[in-house]
């Protein structure tokens, strides 16, 4: 598969739509004209990429749909050379997102299948996060953190303990709660101890699998 012309065609379509669902952020809007959805998917789906739509990816996932991506990147509210940690690393979609918004990414993906992949389609792309760990993102990466965000872009059943403690003061902490259907909420860290948080509408997620072992 290549990107052609009409696919930035459709991807300009695709931002006008997200910005019509309001998206904002001029740089995240950019990433999306920018990023070739359609060869993080199947070639099955090619045609139906830069709809606004989630798609299945391998090994049952999903890729996430471009509003909650564009979205959740809002949230992070991000900033050039910042560290971002993001669990559930998928197709890569969101991962080239943010190193498009050139943060320094770390990304942790639990299915097998799925890491060997998009590991691959990362090196065939040019597509280089600081590390691409293949393991649990419940404990999050304690040996990089603290992290300025945190991305978590699968539906989480409570909020992993690890997280938030591995978040600077003034970091974010964008996750999707909830089991059938999630709440996303930001959490920002005020100090130490203290945690403010907000509620922003409810998703649907693949659920964020713990390992127990
Ligand atoms: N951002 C991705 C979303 C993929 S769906 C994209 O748009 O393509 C969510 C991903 O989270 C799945 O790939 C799933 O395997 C992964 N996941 C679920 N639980 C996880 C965990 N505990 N640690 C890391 N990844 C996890």
């Amino acid at each position: 598969m290549k990107d052609t012309l009409k696919h930035r065609g459709m991807r300009n379509q695709l931002a006008n739509i997200l910005i019509a669902k309001g998206i904002k952020d001029q740089k995240v809007l950019d990433a999306v004209r920018t990023i070739p959805r359609h060869l993080f998917m199947d070639s099955s789906f090619e045609g139906h990429a830069y709809q606004d739509k989630a798609f299945p990816i391998a090994a049952e996932q999903t890729i996430s749909q471009p509003y909650t991506v564009a979205f959740q990147t809002e949230l992070l509210n991000i900033r050039p050379n910042q560290k971002i940690l993001e669990i559930g690393t998928g197709s890569g979609y969101q991962t080239a997102i943010l190193i498009y918004l050139k943060t320094k990414v770390f990304t942790i993906e639990r299915q097998l299948t799925l890491f060997k992949k998009t590991n691959i389609f990362f090196k065939k792309m040019g597509y280089r996060p600081k590390k691409f760990i293949f393991g649990d993102g419940y404990k999050g990466l304690s040996e990089e953190a603290p992290f300025d965000g945190i991305i978590v872009t699968a539906g989480a059943p409570e909020v992993p303990k690890a997280l938030m403690s591995q978040l600077k003061i003034g970091g974010r902490l964008v996750i999707p709660v909830g089991i059938d259907e999630q709440i996303m909420t930001v959490y920002q860290r005020k100090s130490e101890k203290e945690f403010e948080k907000k509620e922003y509408g409810s998703f649907r997620f693949v659920p964020l699998l713990e390992d127990k072992n």
